[in-house]
């Protein structure tokens, strides 16, 4: 099997999108930062069935990261990427540098107001707008058919469906389920900064959601009480700062109007150490 095609700059992913689309193939974009493990090949299984061709991105985005967060330590791996994704049949690899993506002058930012203000965007206010600007620039760039993101970064696919639909973008976003580890984490690139007893805390926050979602669904509880026992059992698992835990309307993620199950999802951001980890569920 030939590996994927490696394209550095716009104009040759313009050159290869406009030789698809003369032979009628439809598009698929899986935007990433590299690092890639399970839940980003998961995103590229989903993106096969949907497209007769998929293009991942990678592209750790400057702009998303505050000066004190992870942009340099970030994880860069991209010929073991580059391995994997050959053997989940990508045909394409976008890894612009950082100064393809940003000329000296560039001064555009996309903001999303409403579903970007909370939750991550209330603990790391840049963030977003770096998100983003980011994506409406490799949407713009490939115009694929279908985009597809995780549930993992739930509020972010919120905010690049919202945006999609305002800029009136011409590309289907999808949303594709969380994958986790054997013993419930989110899988995360950020995963590799735990050591041994951090995981042993790492692993107690999809529990302490999926816990929460059963109160909810038993009813009889008030949220307000449900998010207090979160908080509560976080700390005692030995996270040592919750930045938000949060039941929100699934859609707006705004608080819930009604105190009843459906149609909610619960959000958490955590800190062990120097990992901030977040995860959310249904409930
Ligand atoms: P990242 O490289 O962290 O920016 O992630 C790239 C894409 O993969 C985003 O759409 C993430 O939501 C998605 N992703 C990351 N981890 C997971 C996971 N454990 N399950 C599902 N999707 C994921």
């Amino acid at each position: 099997m030939s590996g994927p095609e490696i394209l550095k700059t716009v104009s040759e992913v313009r050159a290869f999108v406009s030789g698809l689309r003369a032979q009628g193939k439809t598009l698929a974009l899986v935007p990433t930062m590299g690092a890639l493990h399970e839940g980003h090949l998961t995103l590229v299984e989903t993106a096969r069935k949907q497209a007769d061709v998929v293009i991942v991105s990678i592209f750790v985005n400057p702009t998303q990261f505050a000066p004190h967060e992870d942009y340099a330590a970030y994880p860069r791996t991209l010929d073991a990427d580059v391995g994997k994704l050959a053997q989940v049949g990508v045909q394409a690899v976008y890894a612009p540098d950082a100064t393809e993506m940003y000329a000296p002058d560039f001064s555009t930012k996309v903001l999303v107001s409403g579903v970007s203000e909370g939750l991550c965007g209330a603990s790391r206010p840049i963030f977003f707008a770096g998100v983003a600007t980011v994506v409406t620039k490799l949407l713009l760039q490939v115009l694929p058919d279908v985009a597809l993101f995780g549930e993992k970064d739930y509020q972010q696919l919120q905010v690049i469906t919202r945006l999609v639909e305002d800029l009136n973008i011409p590309v289907r976003i999808a949303g594709v389920p969380t994958v986790r580890n054997e013993d419930g984490l989110a899988l995360s690139s950020r995963n590799a900064y735990l050591d041994e007893a951090q995981y042993k805390t790492a692993i107690c926050l999809n529990k302490v959601l999926f816990a929460m979602a059963e109160k909810i669904k038993k009813g009889g509880e008030a949220f307000s009480s449900v998010r207090t026992w979160g908080t509560v059992e976080l700390e005692k698992a030995g996270f040592e700062k919750v930045d938000y835990l949060e039941i929100m309307d699934a859609k707006t993620l705004t608080h819930p109007v009604e105190e009843k199950a459906g149609g909610l999802r619960i959000l958490v951001a955590a800190w062990i150490g120097k990992a901030r980890l977040i995860d959310n569920v249904p409930a």
